[in-house]
C-alpha cells in the first residue's frame, strides 16, 4: 500500500528526525524542501542563488519554487513509493498546489501528522542541532549525541556541520513564519478528517512509536 503523509510542525519539532526513522523502518522516502533547497544552494544552481538570502533570513522561499521541486522529485520516484512530506506545504497556496501535484500522479494524502511541541523548547532544540557532514544523520548536543563521541553512528565519519540558519535570531523569524503562514493550513486538513496529533515533546523513540501506530492503523 502506497502512503502519502505530511509531517507538520514548527522548526525543530522533530520532522526530519522522524522522517529519517520512517525511511529506515518503513521504507518510505522523505521529501524535505529544506534539504532540496540546501542542496541547490550548495550546488549554486539558479534556484539556490535565489533562495539563499531568503533562507538565511528565516523567511519563506516562493511557493512556485518549492512546489516545482516537489513535483520534480515525485516524478523521479516510482508511483508506488510511499512518501513523507517534511517542511512542505508551508502556506495555503502550497497546500493547494500539493493537492494538484498528487492528483496528477494518482496519489492522495493519507495522513497529516502534527507534531505538537512547546514553543519554548524549540530554540534549545534548534541551536543544539548538528548533522553528519557525510551522510546527513541528525544529532543534538544534549538529546541525541553520537554513541561514540564525535563519530557518526551511521557512516563513521568524524565531520559534522551546523546550519547557518540555526541561530536564535533566525529561529524567531522562522517560528513567526510558521505561526502566520503554516499553522493556518491545519484546518484545511482537519476538515478532511486526516489530521492526527502526536506529542512531539516525548522522547524520540516514543514519538516514532506513536507515528508508526497511526500509519499501521491505515495499513489493514
Ligand atoms: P525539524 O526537522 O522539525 O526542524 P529536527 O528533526 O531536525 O526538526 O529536530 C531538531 C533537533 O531536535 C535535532 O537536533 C534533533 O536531534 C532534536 N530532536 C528531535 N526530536 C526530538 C525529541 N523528541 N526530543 C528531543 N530532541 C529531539
Ligand atoms: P527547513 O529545513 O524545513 O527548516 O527549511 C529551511 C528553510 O528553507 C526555511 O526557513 C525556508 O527559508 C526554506 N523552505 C523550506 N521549505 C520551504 C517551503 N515549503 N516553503 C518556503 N520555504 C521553504
Amino acid at each position: 500500500m502506497t502512503l502519502n503523509i505530511i509531517l507538520l510542525g514548527p522548526p525543530g519539532a522533530g520532522k526530519g528526525t522522524q522522517a529519517s526513522r520512517l525511511e529506515d523502518e518503513c521504507g518510505m522516502i522523505q521529501l524535505s524542501t529544506g534539504d532540496m533547497l540546501r542542496a541547490a544552494v550548495k550546488a549554486d544552481t539558479p534556484i539556490g542563488v535565489q533562495a539563499k538570502a531568503v533562507m538565511d533570513a528565516g523567511e519563506l522561499v516562493s511557493d512556485e519554487i518549492v512546489s516545482g521541486l516537489i513535483g520534480e522529485r515525485l516524478d523521479a520516484l516510482g508511483g508506488t513509493t510511499s512518501v513523507i512530506f517534511d517542511g512542505y506545504p508551508r502556506t495555503a497556496a502550497q497546500a493547494d498546489a500539493l493537492d494538484g501535484i498528487l492528483a496528477a500522479r494518482g496519489r492522495k494524502l493519507d495522513h497529516v501528522i502534527e507534531l505538537v511541541v512547546e514553543e519554548d523548547a524549540l530554540v534549545d532544540r534548534i541551536t543544539g542541532r548538528f548533522s553528519c557532514a557525510k551522510c546527513g544523520e541528525g544529532y543534538h548536543d544534549r538529546y541525541k549525541l553520537p554513541k561514540v563521541a564525535d563519530v557518526c553512528d551511521v557512516c563513521g565519519s568524524t565531520e559534522f556541520k551546523r546550519r547557518p540558519d540555526d541561530n536564535e535570531e533566525t529561529v524567531r523569524t522562522r517560528m513567526a513564519e510558521y505561526r502566520a503562514k503554516t499553522a493556518p493550513i491545519l484546518p484545511i486538513y482537519e476538515a478532511r478528517g486526516i489530521v492526527s496529533q502526536v506529542d512531539g515533546m516525548a522522547p524520540i523513540d516514543q514519538v516514532n512509536g506513536a507515528i508508526e501506530s497511526i500509519l499501521d492503523s491505515s495499513a489493514g
